[in-house]
């Protein structure tokens, strides 16, 4: 099964939102098979954040996401790439749509409280940035069967 990286953004631990988030993606049906705090220095922003280092808004997207500590996960299900970036909406969240994580919870267009591998490659790669082989799981949820419908 398909895996994916989060990282929920200190604007969404300094809102107390990390149990909402969380909980939208156990009622989904996602399976958690990775999840610790930590806080992030320039160093790691800089490789997981490289698409950007030469934007202007570069300097405050750092402040930003050392800010606090993130809470990273990992999460595994069926295409849950794109599954969850669905789930969390555009960038912008006051463009984001109605029902997704940033267009129910958030009004910025920087501090949109979570981050989400934005492709399968780029999933792969993110996972071994935040996460050591040992701490990721490969549990098998006693739910499955309800979850998923056999061949899927
Ligand atoms: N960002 C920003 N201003 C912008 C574009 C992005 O502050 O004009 C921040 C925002 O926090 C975003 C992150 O940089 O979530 C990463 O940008 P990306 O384009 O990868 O968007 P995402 O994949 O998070 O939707
Ligand atoms: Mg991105």
């Amino acid at each position: 099964m398909e895996k994916t990286l989060v990282l929920l953004k200190p604007s969404c631990v300094e809102r107390n939102l990390i149990g909402e988030v969380i909980g939208r993606i156990e009622r989904r049906g996602l399976i958690i098979c990775g999840m610790k705090m930590m806080q992030l220095d320039e160093k790691i922003l800089r490789e997981h954040y490289s698409h950007l280092v030469d934007k202007p808004f570069f300097p405050e997207l750092c402040a930003s996401m050392m800010a606090s500590p993130v809470v990273a996960l990992c999460l595994k299900g069926v295409d849950v790439v794109s599954v969850f970036r669905q789930m969390v909406g555009a960038t912008n969240a006051r463009k984001a749509a109605p029902g997704t994580i940033r267009g129910d919870l958030s009004m910025s267009g920087s501090l949109n409280i979570i981050h989400a591998s934005d492709s399968v490659e780029n999933a792969v790669i993110e996972i071994s940035r935040f996460f050591n082989p040992n701490e990721i799981f490969d549990y098998t949820p006693a739910n499955l069967k309800f979850i998923y419908e056999a061949g899927e």
